[in-house]
Order: structure tokens, then C-alpha cells, then sequence
């Protein structure tokens, strides 16, 4: 059934001409859309137009990656199984809005007919033109309903079952994609449990480090008054130097006066 919902979906979507693609694309894994092109027999260009189309209704989904000899991207497409059934789900609630409303102007109002062209009025149309036809002018005859109406009918009770049954896959996937979310969080929480037994192995590693951090402290600190002595020997050195600067700017200005 549910192949045949998203086909459904395609037809509605694209057209009857682009149907086969949704048996291509509800796979796992997405699908190569050179490959798609190829079972289908039609272009690149063509396939990529049909899974736009779809994807416009966000019913698709895609990941790319990169030819590093072309340096062109070829993109790989999965239908969202999901998102197709809602999406066919309001299509039938749509429809079955709009047969209900048919069906109850077609029970409360009255509709006439012109017999020899065909045309149908409602009731204050056909008053305005005095119930003739504007066309030949013959008079209308009172439109009987009751095969429209058992029509009506019988296509409402047919998409009111194909919404419980879009409804049963609905429930299906979700139970499925929930699942799948259980078996990632599963997969998860062991990825977590590996490095716990190995903590303890680390913190006897930095102890270690800790330790040879700790050995060489007094020579650290020799290091640095050594250092800061350097220092302070430059600095004087400076001093002077800008001492004997200014003493020969001072000497330069007075020259110049
Ligand atoms: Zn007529």
C-alpha cells in the first residue's frame, strides 16, 4: 500500500509520466540521480526537474558530494516517507471537505438544466434568466440529482478509506522512525560507556604529569631570577642610552638657536 501512496504522491505532484520515480527513491540510503535518470531512461536534466518538483513540497530529501576530478557536485535523493503520507493525508481531507459541501448543495439547492445544450444553472442563476436558456432559448427542466448524488457518495466513502488506510502508514512509519531514533540512542549511550572504563587510565597519566611538573620547580624559579636579572641589566643599559639622547637633542636645539 504504501508504494502505492507514493506513487500517488508523484502523480499528484509531477504527473502520471514521472510515477516510476517513487519506487527509485523510497530506498534507505539516497540515490545516485545519475542512476535514477538512467533506470528511468531520460536525462539528467529531466530527472533532476522531477525530484525540483517534489522537492518543492519538501517530500524529498538530498545530500551532495563533490567529484574532486570535475569539481561538480552530484546530489543523491531519498523520498521522506513521512512527510509524503501527510501530505497525501491533507490532500484527501481536501477532497473530502469539498465532496461533502457538493453533496449538501446538491441535497438542499436546486440546479436546472438546459436539455439541448447541456448547461447546468443554480437556482438564482436560472431565476435570472427567467429560467431560459440564454443560448436557444428553451425553457429549463429541473435537474435531477440522485445519480450525481450516488455518485458523489460512492467517491466519498471510497477516499474516506484510502484516508484510513494513508492513516494505518502513517502509524507505521512513525513507529518505525521511532525505532530507528531508540537503536541511534542504544548505539549512543555504548559509545559513552567505552571511554568510562578507560578514565581511569587517563587520570593516572596526568598524576604522572603532575609529578614530573612538580620535580623541576626549583630550577623553574632559578630560571626566572636569572631571567629577571637580565632584565633589569637592560633596563639600565636603556636608561643610560636615553640619557645620551636627550642630552644630544638638548645640545642639537641649542645649536640651532
Ligand atoms: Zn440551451
Amino acid at each position: 500500500m504504501l508504494k502505492k501512496f507514493l506513487r500517488d504522491v508523484v502523480v499528484i505532484v509531477v504527473g502520471k509520466q514521472a510515477e516510476e520515480i517513487a519506487d527509485l527513491i523510497n530506498t534507505k540510503k539516497h540515490v545516485n540521480e545519475f542512476l535514477i535518470a538512467k533506470k528511468l531512461d531520460i536525462t539528467i536534466n529531466q530527472t533532476r526537474n522531477i525530484l525540483y518538483k517534489i522537492s518543492d513540497h519538501g517530500l524529498v530529501s538530498f545530500i551532495r558530494k563533490k567529484d574532486k576530478r570535475k569539481g561538480w557536485y552530484t546530489y543523491f535523493w531519498k523520498v521522506e516517507v513521512l512527510k509524503s503520507l501527510e501530505f497525501l493525508k491533507r490532500i484527501f481531507l481536501k477532497k473530502i471537505n469539498q465532496l461533502k459541501n457538493q453533496i449538501k448543495s446538491r441535497q438542499t439547492k436546486g440546479f436546472y438544466i438546459c436539455e439541448s445544450c447541456n448547461i447546468e444553472f443554480n437556482e438564482e442563476n436560472a431565476l435570472l434568466h427567467n429560467f431560459i436558456c440564454p443560448e436557444c432559448g428553451k425553457v429549463f427542466a429541473k435537474k435531477d440529482n440522485t445519480k450525481l448524488l450516488r455518485e458523489l457518495k460512492r467517491n466519498l466513502d471510497k477516499i474516506r478509506r484510502e484516508l484510513a488506510l494513508v492513516e494505518i502508514e502513517i502509524k507505521k512509519e512513525k513507529e518505525k522512525i521511532e525505532k530507528e531514533q531508540l537503536k541511534e540512542i542504544k548505539k549512543k549511550l555504548k559509545e559513552k560507556k567505552k571511554p568510562v572504563r578507560k578514565k581511569p587510565a587517563k587520570e593516572k597519566k596526568k598524576i604522572v604529569k603532575k609529578k614530573i611538573k612538580k620535580e623541576p620547580k626549583k630550577l623553574i624559579k632559578k630560571k626566572i631570577k636569572k631571567e629577571q636579572k637580565k632584565a633589569l641589566k637592560k633596563k639600565k643599559v636603556l636608561k643610560k642610552k636615553k640619557v645620551v639622547k636627550k642630552i644630544k637633542k638638548h645640545s642639537k636645539k641649542k645649536r640651532k638657536k
